[in-house]
């Protein structure tokens, strides 16, 4: 009796095993929504709207994009987090909602470690501090003696609360002995439109979205996270130049699926961005926002992620960073 229940058990487990791998093969056979989890005009935005379209001719179903803003990326994130493993609900990974966030805020929703499973990193992209023109310095020293003259008199632009834009701000903060105060947006696209307007005189921001407001002369960038100086802005120091290392890292852009999405659709998906990443045409729309191509494996992004993640912590834990 015993027996016969156990071969019964073991025939079940066969059963939904050889379906669910029929069920991989035959993915996607609808529409795949991809989730950014900021508001439109940011980077995530941008890198999410290059990839979308070639990347459902690819796949051969509609890839959609949809914007759902709010808490730094967290409310999005945690949307993606919750979502079916069936690779129809996929979420853009920033740095913001996998790293920096989950370092800063107890209160997230969320284990980055495991409730996510990482798919591909689209892009590295440089970051920037940009002032308004009206502000009375255009260079690095002259922004940082301004600012150490009138402390409190100035505050700053970020893509949300416990962002990169934040974080790495309130690190800079830190190490300089500046104060501005944060302003959050629901993600850089606001955040611009404001500065821009002068509304807020400076702002953190990820290169690709603050890029053609500096070739405009409507911003005025003051230096860079980037490993050397960028062909976009070659009199623009990097933060490693003026001495502040720690504040020189990059942002990312991935995709991520909510934990337990089945490898056959993992790497479908992972094999299709990275098709699309060989177009030169795609590429060449990367680079040219000041971003550097990636595409790696499911593997390497969930230890980018990881990695990512622990420096964020260490900042936070060595320059007692809060939320406020
Ligand atoms: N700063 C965010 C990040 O890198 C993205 C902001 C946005 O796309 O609006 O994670």
């Amino acid at each position: 009796m015993k027996r016969r229940s156990l071969v019964s058990a073991a025939g079940l487990a066969v059963t939904v095993l050889a379906s669910g791998s029929v069920w991989a093969q035959a993915y996607p056979n609808k529409t795949i929504k991809l989730q950014v989890p900021f508001a439109p005009g940011g980077t995530t935005d941008i890198v999410a709207r290059v990839i979308a379209e070639p990347l459902g001719k690819v796949m051969g179903q509609s890839v959609i994009v949809e914007n759902k803003a709010g808490g730094g990326g967290v409310v999005g994130a945690s949307e993606t987090m919750r979502a079916a493993p069936d690779g129809y609900s996929l979420g853009m990974a920033t740095v913001s909602t996998t790293a920096a966030n989950p370092a800063i805020n107890p209160k997230i929703p969320y284990n980055v470690l495991t409730d996510f499973t990482p798919i591909i990193n689209i892009a590295a992209t440089p970051n920037v501090i940009a002032v308004h023109p009206s502000f009375p310095a255009k260079d690095y020293a002259g922004f940082l003696a301004e600012l150490k003259k009138n402390p409190g008199k100035y505050s700053y632009a970020s893509s949300g609360t416990g962002g990169i834009g934040h974080l790495q701000t309130e690190l800079w903060k830190s190490l300089t002995g500046v104060f501005i105060a944060h302003i959050p947006y629901r993600g850089a696209g606001p955040a611009l439109n404001d500065t821009v307007a002068g509304q807020v005189p400076i702002i953190f921001d990820n290169l690709p979205s603050a890029l053609p407001f500096i070739r405009s002369g409507r911003l005025v960038p003051i230096v860079v996270a980037a490993p050397q100086r960028l062909a976009q802005l070659p009199n623009v120091p990097t933060f490693k130049e003026v001495g502040l290392e720690p504040v020189n890292r990059m942002a990312y852009y991935g995709i991520l699926g909510p934990k337990n999405l089945p490898k056959e659709v993992v790497d479908k998906i992972s094999e299709g961005v990275r098709k699309v990443l060989q177009d030169p045409a795609v590429s060449k729309r990367i680079n040219d926002t000041g971003s550097l191509v990636v595409g790696n494996s499911p593997q390497e992004f969930a230890a980018q992620m990881k990695a990512e993640f622990e420096v964020y912590k260490k900042v936070v834990d060595q320059q007692k960073l809060k939320l406020d």
